[in-house]
């Protein structure tokens, strides 16, 4: 007997309850190895009408074209530089991202790397487990309340931060060419919008949230570093590539910056060599300041419902076809 049910390919990790829901109404192949197996998928994607992914696979112009039934893309996460968007436009394929569903655990991440680096004093456990006793050397770190936080893109992520962060006592100021001066995000947060580098000029943090796009790319240079205070923070969560990290990293060897936390990178992971290695007063982390547990089943949850309604619609609309 013929199959009619609609094939799903998941590419990275999903949920495994979410999963579970979506085999209810679906042939669902959930592999989180295909990111890394691109003939795996390739031959997976030859008969499926739908492909969930998070960062790590590639959609590409070649892939789409080796599944012709492929109706709709759902990503778990937000960014979508892995996706050929023109690709799936030109080809009639829908793109769900799961529009702020990891935001809270992005900006919570900002708010406790704000207080890590400002504070400079939660690294010496081994010390004074050993029976050292730093006590001089820390006693200078700083508070966030009355300290000032630039956030470099003002979208879902960048407003809730700011919220978080007026939340601790912190002042407020944010940069972004596409909200006019007098929108109402800024009042509603109370954050004040600024030029670019007057933004980064009164900070003490700086906090990334753009998208990578060409006008984003290097967008925090040795210029813009240089504009900073020295001890100011700086924070990347948004996507590697939008700081120059070879920049970065000299100035925090040359004492020219307080501290950085980079969640993302230009190459994940990074190669040996990189120009992060060994580089002081740095936090970094795998690329997971969206993933919590609580974010892992929001953005799982929206992503399986954006795809069923859109491949029931689909199913709907071929029915009332055939039926005409
Ligand atoms: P969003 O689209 O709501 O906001 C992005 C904002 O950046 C927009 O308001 C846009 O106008 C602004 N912008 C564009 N170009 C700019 C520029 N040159 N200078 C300043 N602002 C500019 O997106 P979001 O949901 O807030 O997410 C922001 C980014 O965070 C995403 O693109 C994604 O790459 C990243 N992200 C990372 C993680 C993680 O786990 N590290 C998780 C979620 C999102």
């Amino acid at each position: 007997m013929k199959n009619n049910r609609k094939k799903i390919v998941v590419s990275e990790f999903m949920d495994a309850s979410v999963v579970e829901a979506l085999r209810r109404h679906f042939d669902v192949h959930a592999q989180a190895s295909l990111a890394d197996a691109p003939d795996q998928l390739r031959a997976q994607l030859a008969d499926a009408h739908a492909l969930i992914v998070r960062n790590r696979t590639q959609v590409t112009a070649a892939l789409l074209d080796g599944a012709p039934a492929l109706s709709v893309i759902g990503r778990l996460g937000v960014g979508l530089d892995n996706i050929a968007l023109d690709a799936c436009r030109k080809r009639g394929v829908r793109v769900f991202p799961a529009t702020g569903a990891n935001a809270a655990a992005v900006a919570e991440y900002v708010i406790a790397t704000t207080l890590m680096l400002l504070r400079g004093a939660y690294g010496a456990s081994a010390d004074v487990a050993r029976g050292r006793w730093p006590r001089t050397a820390l006693s200078n770190g700083r508070e966030a309340a009355g300290s000032t936080m630039a956030v470099i893109g003002f979208g879902g992520i960048g407003r809730l931060v700011a919220q978080l962060a007026r939340g601790i006592g912190m002042r407020v100021v944010g940069y972004d060419p596409q909200i006019a001066a007098d929108a109402d995000c800024w009042h509603e947060t109370g954050a004040r919008g600024m030029a670019f580098d007057d933004a980064l000029r009164a900070a003490d943090v700086v906090t990334l949230h753009v998208p990578l796009v060409e006008s984003t790319h290097n967008l925090i240079g040795a210029a813009q570093l240089a504009l900073l205070k020295p001890h100011a923070v700086l924070i990347n969560t948004a996507r590697g590539g939008v700081i120059d990290e070879s920049a970065l990293g000299e100035a925090l060897v040359q004492g020219r910056l307080g501290g950085a936390a980079l969640d993302v990178f230009a190459d994940e992971p990074l190669k040996a060599g990189s120009p992060l290695e060994g580089v002081p007063n740095l936090i970094l982390t795998p690329h997971i300041a969206g993933l919590t547990m609580q974010s892992n089943e929001r953005v799982s949850t929206l992503v399986a419902e954006r795809v069923t309604e859109a491949l029931l619609a689909d199913e709907h609309e071929s029915t009332t076809t055939r039926s005409l």
